[in-house]
């Protein structure tokens, strides 16, 4: 799905872990977070489940550049399977809108409806949408999967990868990217073939986890250290960045006069120490979810458990659950999204983890079951559930 360029990896032919970083090559790397992780990370089908294996997962931080990378990456093989058969949060679904308005807004800010525009792994084109409907007159996007066929404009989306010779017929003022940077081995190649096309004082504006989102779909991990030394190497300016909960959204400018440097070591050595203290805060944090979520699970044996969530956040939290403890607990599986329904989750093992409907099952819920919601969008579904049933005392909230 959203990787394009051949990217060079350094690769370690024997194990395929990735010894050195993919942006500045330094050897100079340490790892800070690993953990076992199921390949698939989303709801599946049983053949799937059937296929669905656990690999470690490891992330490290190069400490002469700040940039967070995925060491142990999968296969290529596996990698380009998981995206033949990804599953989209969609928001056109009305699944996680408000996790689109602070990059709608940060577009409405940096770009005129004259400009032309064009986003990167569009998605279902809610963004493009929304900029159509807003008055956006020339704007585009590239979407490799057959995600963008729900667009109400899919025609301006390209059923493509972004690569090397993909051209424009004029110069691109924005290029945007929501929720895809991270899944490339490597900054440099995209934002070079952005830099490119892109008009004489263009930008290009891009969310990504704000040095988060530690699992086997996601190669890079920005953090603002990274993000500005990163801007300077490439010969761009940082004209806004904004750290917001989980998430880093930046926007870059293309300035003229502004000659790419060397790659340089980072000036503050200070800086990367807080980087790896902060990586390492991320890492005990999830280590705190699991036990915390183990000891509730515990406390939960006898009850039912509605379990919400059937994407990343849930299946690596189960992931992390000792199997004993999930086969006496009583999971009921929920998502909201109605085309996941009757689908599995990722675990052979496991019973009865087929993914029910809200509509099919929320009205059985008592105060004295048990309610785990783990997504990142746990504020909406609370509300939502809130207005609509007997929600139970004891919850449990993972947001990653
Ligand atoms: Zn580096």
């Amino acid at each position: 799905m959203k990787k394009s360029c051949q990217i060079t990896k350094i690769l370690n032919n024997k194990t395929g872990a990735v010894s050195a970083c993919p942006f500045c090559e330094s050897p100079n790397t340490q790892a800070f977070f690993s953990l076992l992780m199921p390949t698939i990370l989303s709801a599946c089908s049983q053949d799937e489940v059937a296929q669905a294996k656990i690999f470690p997962f490891e992330a490290s931080l190069c400490l002469n550049c700040g940039l967070g990378f995925n060491s142990k990456p999968l296969p290529e093989e596996t990698l380009q399977n998981i995206y033949k058969n990804y599953r989209y949060v969609r928001p056109h679904k009305g699944i996680g809108c408000s996790k689109y308005d602070a990059m709608l807004q940060c577009i409405y800010r940096n770009t005129s409806k004259e400009n032309h525009l064009v986003e990167i792994g569009s998605s279902d084109g809610y963004l493009i949408d929304a900029l159509v409907s807003s008055g956006y007159k020339n704007i585009e996007g590239i979407e490799p999967s057959k995600e963008y066929l729900q667009a109400t404009n899919h025609k301006l989306i390209r059923n493509e990868f972004f690569k090397t010779e993909t051209s424009f017929k004029q110069p691109v003022d924005t290029f945007f990217l929501m929720h895809v940077m991270e899944h490339f081995h490597s900054p440099r190649d995209i934002i070079s073939v952005m830099k490119q096309n892109l008009s004489p004082s263009g930008k290009i504006i891009f969310e990504v986890p704000n040095f988060s989102g530690f699992h086997h779909q996601h190669l890079l991990f920005f953090n603002p250290i990274f993000v500005s030394h990163f801007a300077r190497v490439m010969g761009l300016v940082v004209l806004e960045m904004e750290a917001t909960g989980s998430v880093l959204r930046v926007t870059l400018q293309k300035q003229n006069n502004t000659k790419s440097v060397e790659t340089e070591p980072m000036k503050n050595p200070e800086e990367l120490k807080n980087l790896l203290q902060q990586a390492n805060t991320t890492a005990q944090r999830y280590q705190q979810i699991n036990e915390d979520l183990k000891t509730f699970l515990l406390s939960s044996l006898n009850k039912k458990v509605f379990w919400w969530g059937t994407g990343s956040t849930s299946i690596i939290a189960l992931s992390n659950i000792d199997n004993n403890i999930l086969q006496k607990t009583q999971i009921v599986v929920i998502d909201g999204d109605p085309e996941r329904k009757g689908l599995s989750l990722p675990f052979a093992n496991l019973q009865n983890l087929s993914i029910h409907a809200p509509s099919d099952v929320i009205k059985t819920m008592r105060k004295n079951d048990a309610l785990v919601i783990a997504s990142s969008f746990s504020e909406e579904i609370l509300k939502k559930l809130k207005a609509s049933c007997d929600l139970p005392e004891q919850i449990f909230i993972i947001n990653l």
